[in-house]
């Protein structure tokens, strides 16, 4: 069984890795983005409130997010997982953490995708015209990866130190077949 987190600023490819990934192992690829998308389209007053934070690229609330997980998560633990985009902030992190103590699971890879600024810019500018997000847009990309050096990149950190012996670095300036075979070359060997 494999329990996976994908760590990276907005637009590094994590998203897309993870799909990979997930079908490759045949485990459940829990993007928190992709949930917090559909809920948009029950159009009640939650939906509504989380269309604003997220059109401004700001975090959604820790207690919104540790519950989706959750709730997620109990269905998956006896299959294995690939988290995308969670955990984003300290408060999220400590709740999983509990979370694995508590179902006595535990992070068997975490796969931290590198890539620099003006890289992520041009990659989201051109997912914007192809997905129509609305925080695909040049004003919020910055709110965006502000939001990553500001609470993510911590908490990345935060695992690197406390988890290094499952911690990889990945270069996502590559194409995306050579991401994805160096995980699944990482994914074999240990
Ligand atoms: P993503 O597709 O992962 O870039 O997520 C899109 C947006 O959903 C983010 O900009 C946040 O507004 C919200 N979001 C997704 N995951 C989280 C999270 N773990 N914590 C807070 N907000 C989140």
């Amino acid at each position: 069984m494999k329990n996976i987190i994908f760590f990276g600023p907005p637009g590094a490819g994590k998203g897309t890795q993870a799909k990979k990934i997930s079908e490759y192992l045949n485990i459940s690829h829990l993007s928190t983005g992709d949930i917090l998308r559909k809920k948009l389209l029950d159009k009640d007053d939650l939906a509504n409130e989380l269309k604003s934070i997220m059109s401004s690229g700001n975090l959604v609330s820790d207690e919104i997010l540790n519950s989706i997980v959750a709730l997620r998560l109990k269905t998956e633990i006896y299959n294995g997982f690939i988290l995308d985009g969670y955990p984003r902030t300290l408060a999220q992190s400590v709740f999983l953490n509990n979370f694995f103590t508590e179902n006595s699971i535990s992070i068997n890879f975490i796969f931290n995708i590198q890539i620099n600024f003006e890289i992520l810019k041009e990659r989201i500018l051109k997912r914007s015209s192809e997905e129509s997000r609305e925080d695909d847009n040049i004003d919020v990309i910055e709110t965006r990866y502000n939001e990553y050096l500001n609470s993510t990149e911590k908490v990345s950190n935060f695992y690197k130190e406390n988890n290094h012996s499952v911690f990889y670095e990945i270069d996502g300036s590559q194409q995306i077949e050579e991401i994805t075979k160096k995980i699944k070359k990482i994914l074999k060997k240990s």
